[in-house]
């Protein structure tokens, strides 16, 4: 890791234009202000502990740079036999402690700078969880829900093709992210292992059928309800009895919300891409059956007992836990001052603005910082990893009894620095994260 490269291939057609035209639309939906972008999130969150450190110049400017980013473009054959020419993104961020780890997304949003912030945002969750990686993250920029499994195969297919010589088990791993899941995984890791030789350990989330780890699906679910817990605990309560809404049904939050249900949680109300809805009543949801409910009609809307509400009044709910499991900055200046909730639990990666954090630290709302509470994926994925080079596997009980065992001492790892620093919990995570990292790259000379 000697040399900071930055390689970025172009290539762009008329209809690629259309295709990020559509995704930057689609983020100004999420009425966030204009401000508001994951780059701004993670280069604050940065520079905040950086400076704390003191850190010097260049040691920020070694950190901050992304080691490597490819752009590159995925023809696709359509089923209409037109085609289609999306663009593919993949950034190594930093690899001093390890090969780049993060996963890969199909979202019409997804552009250099949303990939660029959370491949940073993998750089410091991986040395916050003290697992040997760095950060990476990739995606394609498409509508998976307008695709069928043929086109997602063939446009998989050949992403992988454009960037196989940048990933491999000492290099760059991937694993499932928003719209991509064990079939995707599947499929990279038999497209990298046709030019490489067989290499399970290329890839995590994968099926279990090709050396996936028992407990990796719920994984970053499991995290979030750990992390909750022991926040409760050090509160002096437990889960039993909390009331919860989610933002977001997909991998993380329909596993968290299952998760958080059997410990007694009564998650209320439920948003996705589609819409949301509030228990009529104001119990508890029955989330097996919403679970069920989703896999049948692709949304929680419509889900019997409920009445549907507007998307952002989910945020605005009365509620002691608000758990953003979707995208990034929907939590932000606009909003952040109706926040009722008591704690906000970030499932999802880079969810709350500088602005809204300030507001939330000044109203005295606790903020489970991103890259501890949705941490349980990458931990989990770095057992996956393990196993596949060693060809030793674990059994469920001991996935998740070595889960508990990481997110409890990165809690406190975080919690202490916290209260003897007298900083927030999230300054508390990067700082340790950032410490660790810049000692990494010191140690290896640059
Ligand atoms: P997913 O594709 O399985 O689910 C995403 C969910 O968010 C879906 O329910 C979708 O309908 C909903 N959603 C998208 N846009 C929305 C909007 N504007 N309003 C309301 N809901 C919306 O993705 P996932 O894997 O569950 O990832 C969710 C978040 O968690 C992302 O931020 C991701 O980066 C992060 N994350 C995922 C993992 C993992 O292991 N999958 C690990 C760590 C962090």
């Amino acid at each position: 890791m000697a040399i900071l490269e930055i390689e970025v291939e172009k290539h762009a057609t008329a209809r690629i234009g259309e295709e990020k035209k559509a995704g930057s639309e689609s983020r100004l939906h999420s009425a966030a202000p204009l401000e508001s972008n994951p780059r701004a999130i993670v280069q604050h969150n940065f520079n905040l502990a950086a400076s704390a450190l003191g850190l010097s110049e260049e040691q920020k400017l070694l950190l901050k740079t992304p080691f490597r980013e490819v752009k590159v473009q995925v023809p696709v054959r359509m089923d209409d036999g037109s085609l289609r020419v999306f663009l593919g993104y993949r950034t190594q961020h930093n690899g001093a402690r390890g090969p780049a780890k993060g996963g890969i997304r199909y979202f019409p949003n997804v552009d250099e700078e949303e990939i660029r912030s959370l491949a940073e945002a993998m750089t410091w969750k991986t040395a916050l969880m003290n697992i040997p990686f760095g950060g990476s993250k990739g995606g394609v920029n498409c509508d998976p829900q307008q695709m069928s499994q043929g086109e997602l195969e063939r446009m998989t297919r050949k992403f992988v093709a454009r960037i196989h010589h940048l990933l491999g088990p000492y290099r760059d791993i991937p694993a499932p992210d928003v719209n991509t899941n064990p079939q995707v995984m599947a499929w990279i890791l038999d497209e990298y292992s046709s030019r490489h030789g067989y290499s399970p350990a290329c890839v995590t989330g994968k099926p279990m059928e090709l050396g996936g780890c028992p407990g990796r699906a719920q994984a970053t679910g499991r995290g979030v309800m750990h992390i909750l817990a022991e926040h409760m605990k050090a509160c002096g309560r437990s889960l039993e009895g909390l009331r919860v809404v989610l933002q977001g049904f997909g991998n993380v939050g329909s596993n968290a919300a299952s998760l958080l249900a059997e410990q007694g949680c009564e998650i209320f109300a439920v948003a996705d891409i589609h819409g949301a809805i509030i228990s009529k009543e104001g119990r508890a949801l029955p989330i097996g059956d919403l679970v069920k409910h989703v896999k049948k009609t692709g949304s929680v809307v419509a889900f019997p007992a409920t009445k549907p509400i507007n998307n952002q009044d989910i945020f605005q709910l009365d509620c002691d836990v608000l758990i953003p499991a979707a995208m990034e900055c929907v939590l932000h200046a606009g909003n952040a001052a109706n926040v009722k909730a008591k704690v906000i639990a970030e499932a999802a990666n880079l969810p709350t603005t500088p602005e809204a954090d300030e507001i939330f630290r000044s109203r005295g709302i606790t903020v489970l910082p991103d890259i501890l509470t949705n941490a349980g994926g990458v931990v989990v994925s770095f057992f996956e990893w393990t196993q596949n080079l060693q060809q030793v596997y674990w059994d469920e009980e001991k996935v998740n009894a070595e889960l508990y065992r990481y997110l409890r001492r990165a809690y406190r790892d975080v919690v202490d620095r916290a209260a003897s620093e007298e900083i927030t919990l999230r300054q508390s995570a990067y700082e340790i994260a950032i410490e660790r990292v810049a000692r990494a790259e010191m140690l290896r000379g640059v």
